[in-house]
């Protein structure tokens, strides 16, 4: 057995006994592994601030039995979400037991990791309302695991002349195939474009546009809808924003 080396995210941190702690890393390499850093509780150990949460950088690993021990890291940016905001600090978390609940060791996660990256520098840049980069996030990962329903067609009869979302049926229609029948939503023009939008567009430009107050509202009464009836299970940082960011 080598030492190897990773690039990746820690997306999950905790201490083991007094010294160690147990990271879990999304990897561009490995997919999702879990790691000791050991004695990274100490103060003066190197391996500090890299066995912290939203910690990107080049982990040098050696695996063992069942899991792997971090013997070097070099980190090349540590995303201070709790110096930043709570708020942020909580969607970032998020974000993160999302990535985890998608991704399996020795699964290619690349494009997860670049996904949780911009997200993450678009919280940091404040130019992006912090609700809009969770919404955005949520319908990507959707997207990249096959999840996100196809948005540019009716599902009836394959017009791209789409006005209506079915939470429940996980589809969009256009109106004539919807005559009479309420139960896909009106879907306002610019919550169409921002969900067709989020599908197709580069990770580079996925977070370069806004919402006005109304197609904001939408989007988030959809999506978290969508979310709350096809995912079975529960996040724990999400019951946080729910409890902390959304009722203020
Ligand atoms: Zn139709």
């Amino acid at each position: 057995m080598t030492a190897e080396t990773v690039m990746g995210m820690v997306i999950s941190s905790q201490n083991i006994g007094e010294t160690d702690r147990r990271i879990v890393l999304l990897t561009r390499e490995k997919g999702k592994i879990a790691a000791f850093a050991r004695g990274a509780v100490k103060p003066k150990n190197p391996l500090v601030s890299a066995a912290q949460p939203f910690t990107f950088g080049e982990f040098f690993i050696y695996p063992g039995r069942d899991s792997y021990t971090v013997t070097k890291a070099e980190v090349s940016k540590h995303f201070d979400f709790v110096r930043k905001s709570l708020d942020k600090y909580y969607y970032a978390s998020y974000m993160c037991e999302l990535a985890d609940y998608y991704t399996r060791e020795n699964l290619d996660a690349s494009d997860v990791l670049l996904l949780l990256y911009r997200s993450f520098q678009a919280l940091m840049s404040d130019a992006t309302d912090d609700g809009l980069i969770r919404y955005i996030y949520e319908w990507r990962m959707l997207c990249i695991n096959g999840e996100m329903p196809d948005v540019f067609r009716c599902r009836k009869c394959g017009s791209e002349n789409v006005t209506r979302f079915s939470v429940q049926g996980q589809c969009v229609f256009c109106d004539e195939c919807e005559k009479g029948n309420d139960s896909a939503e009106k879907l306002m023009p610019a919550a169409l474009y921002a969900l067709r939008y989020i599908a197709a567009s580069p990770l580079s430009e996925l977070f370069s546009f806004k919402v006005s107050e109304q197609v904001y509202a939408q989007l988030k009464d959809i999506t978290d809808r969508y979310i709350k009836m096809h995912r079975r299970y529960e996040f724990n940082s999400l019951r946080f924003i729910e409890e902390n960011i959304i009722k203020t």
